[in-house]
């Protein structure tokens, strides 16, 4: 019994000395590696295999939400985009682009997608895909039947300070007009004016204003003043013709200027736009004072509830929204002038880019993408 085990023992020794000791650790460690290291590899290689988190936010035509359900553009374009990359996901919404920048700096989602614009200033911090969407800023105003309301413009005219000036010297000629013509009428015996200064003013200054403005209905009877009358009938022909020009051009300044054609017609007027967002960024660069709010909803209503001249935002967007919920009521202004395009945003260094990048470029090539497009935007109606 000794020797068989004294035997065994001495073939395991020789076993080991002809396989180093060294040599079946390593094996045994790199078998343990293989075990263990699957589950943190898969993230890096195979990334698609995690539910990924998305955020978005609400911006018709790119994204819409019913309740618990989305859709639009952008909502389309990533289900399709995961479909090719074979990922799961998870949509959270946000309320405005900061926000979902915020989470994806963060690292709380794996990305963002609505109709965020790459700029410079945000590759700074992020990755994006490639541009899935050509679009820029435009002008939003209310449309020009609501706005050719003459009456307010009118009054506004009558008002104006050239006017009451103008108004002023007719007062200050007729009334020296009328004491012209009642010291040199009075004395006359078939006087259209009475001797006395009351009420022979009172009659001279009716005579005065009504031979300026038109034509009076009794003429000084006196050669003197009927030479006056002359001299005063010119000067009221003269008055007419300044007066009508004085107020033509001054309607007509209103007019040009009540129009807003341009980013050239902007300053010094009410501008609405989103807080946040490019737009808001644009006008602050252009020194152009905006109101900011929360989502685009609230910016079409301070628009359309007169407390703003024009809206500032996504060309896409407000187009969209003049040719549906809007029509009637807006109409787009001048043509897009900052161009941008928008992307899906990730976190630096993202593992998904490179799957989300060839996703889209299949998807463009394969005509998917297009069908997305002629849904969302009907291209025969913009
Ligand atoms: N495209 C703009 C941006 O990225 C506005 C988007 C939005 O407000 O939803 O800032």
């Amino acid at each position: 019994m000794k020797i068989a085990l004294r035997n065994k023992l001495y073939k395991l020794i020789k076993i080991l000395t002809r396989v180093p000791f060294w040599q079946g650790l390593l094996a045994g460690a790199l078998v343990l590696l293989l075990l263990i290291y699957p589950y943190s590899g898969a993230t890096q290689e195979n990334p698609s295999k995690k539910t990924l988190q998305v955020a978005t936010r609400v911006i018709p035509p790119f994204v819409f939400q019913d309740k618990d359900k989305l859709s639009g553009f952008s909502i389309d374009l990533w289900r399709s985009v995961a479909n090719e990359m074979g990922a799961s996901f998870k949509f959270t919404v946000y309320p405005t682009v900061p926000d979902i920048l915020n989470q994806v700096e963060q690292n709380k989602v794996d990305l963002g997608i609505a109709a965020i614009s790459i700029t410079a200033e945000r590759q700074k911090k992020f990755d994006f895909s490639f541009p899935m969407f050509a679009a820029g800023l435009q002008i939003l105003v209310r449309s020009s039947e609501e706005k050719t309301n003459i009456f307010p413009n009118l009054l506004q005219t009558f008002f104006s300070p050239t006017l009451l000036q103008m108004l002023g010297i007719a007062g200050a000629l007729i009334l020296i007009a009328a004491h012209i013509i009642w010291l040199f009428e009075r004395h006359h015996q078939e006087a259209m004016i009475s001797k006395s200064y009351f009420p022979g003013i009172f009659k001279a200054s009716w005579w005065a204003a009504a031979t300026l403005a038109t034509q009076a209905d009794e003429m000084p009877k006196g050669p003197l003043g009927r030479m006056i009358a002359i001299i005063w009938m010119f000067i009221g022909v003269i008055f007419v013709a300044y007066f009508t020009a004085t107020v033509t051009t001054a309607m007509t300044v209103q007019q040009l200027q009540g129009d807003i054609r341009g980013i050239e017609d902007l300053p010094g007027r009410v501008v609405v736009t989103t807080a946040g967002s490019t737009a808001s960024e644009f006008l602050r660069q252009q020194r152009i004072k905006a109101v900011e709010v929360g989502s685009i909803e609230n910016a079409y209503e301070t628009l359309l509830k007169n407390q703003a001249d024009a809206l500032v935002f996504d060309s896409p967007v407000l187009l969209y929204y003049a040719a549906n919920e809007g029509k009637g009521k807006v109409e787009i202004v001048g043509s897009v002038f900052q161009e941008e395009n928008y992307g899906i945003v990730l976190p630096s260094n993202s593992p998904y880019r490179r799957q989300i990048n060839s996703a889209l470029l299949t998807l463009k090539e394969n005509g998917i993408y297009k069908t997305l497009y002629e849904k969302w935007f009907d291209v025969k109606k913009s």
